[in-house]
């Protein structure tokens, strides 16, 4: 069997549906949904906002637990507070990268910033939750906290690109992950394409945060997710419009394990998701002081 080569075509493509979650956070959520599951090794995409908040009007998300998995918050403006059950404290603010190893479980919060909540202003940021392979799913919680002036910016004419995680225009992203994943920012500038390297294993996603994208033919818009078959290594997208384009393009070795997933809690197997609640319900994910 000869190597894939050339660009990936487009497999599906959506709008991600508005909805709220925690407190009352408004969301675009590209998936779960009825429509679109998991992207192996990808458990959901969240993206906050954008929304303009009056004072005191900014919500979050109160103590929960989470196990098995990572979540991955990228702030684009406004802030976030975090607290955990190990008693860590932080602050994540505009382009700051918080990549959470839940893996054996912790309880956190997540919080507007005490700024955001006391004066509004705009809040907008992802949330991503990415899977651990069995090996990983009971490791000690870890953090990767990356403050925006340290995320890696790749160029190119009419191209910028934020790597949190993977390689784009041969600069090494800021993160290491558990499985090859990708997680790359890029802003297109009009007129501007890009051909980003995107192995035909690994599974394959746009999504357009402002402006408008066109791969393979095909207009992706605010808010719209595309996906990508496996048939190529590189993704071709270009700005098609007259104002600058952001879009995420995430890209992920699947893990094909099984998944039991309820809630805060992504394992193999549903014993383990019984264990993860009674660990939690026994306080053995810890409290938040
Ligand atoms: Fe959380």
């Amino acid at each position: 069997m000869s190597q894939p080569t050339g660009t990936r075509s487009l497999d599906a493509l959506l709008e991600a549906p508005l909805a709220s979650e925690g407190d009352g956070v408004v969301i675009h959520r590209a998936f779960p949904t009825h429509q679109m599951g998991e992207i192996d090794p990808f458990l959901l995409f969240d993206h906050f906002g954008p929304i303009d908040l009056a004072p005191k009007e900014a919500r979050g998300f109160p103590d929960h637990p989470h196990r098995g998995f990572e979540t991955v918050t990228y702030v684009l403006d406004g802030e976030f507070e975090h607290r955990d059950s190990f008693g860590n404290h932080g602050r994540i603010g505009p382009g700051d990268v918080q990549w959470m190893t839940a893996g054996s479980g912790l309880v956190h919060s997540e919080t507007p910033g005490r700024n955001l909540y006391e004066h509004g202003g705009r809040l907008q940021g992802f949330q991503i939750w990415v899977n651990l392979p069995r090996k990983d799913k009971m490791k000690a919680p870890h953090y990767q906290e990356i403050s925006g002036e340290k995320i890696p910016v790749a160029k190119s004419p009419g191209v910028e690109c934020r790597v949190v995680a993977g390689e784009a225009l041969g600069v090494q992203g800021a993160v290491q992950t558990h499985t090859p994943i990708q997680y790359l920012h890029f802003t297109l500038q009009p007129g501007a394409t890009v051909l980003q390297s995107a192995p035909a294993t690994q599974n394959a996603m746009l999504y357009v945060i402002e402006g408008m994208a066109e791969t393979q033919g095909t207009a992706v818009g605010r808010f719209h997710m595309a996906t990508f078959a496996g048939d190529g290594d590189q993704i071709a997208f270009r700005n098609p419009g007259e104002a600058p384009l952001q879009a995420l393009l995430l890209t992920g070795e699947p893990l094909r394990e099984p998944i039991a997933r309820y809630g805060p809690f992504v394992m193999n197997t549903r014993e383990e998701l019984q264990q993860a609640f009674d660990d939690y319900r026994a306080g053995r994910m810890g409290t938040i002081a």
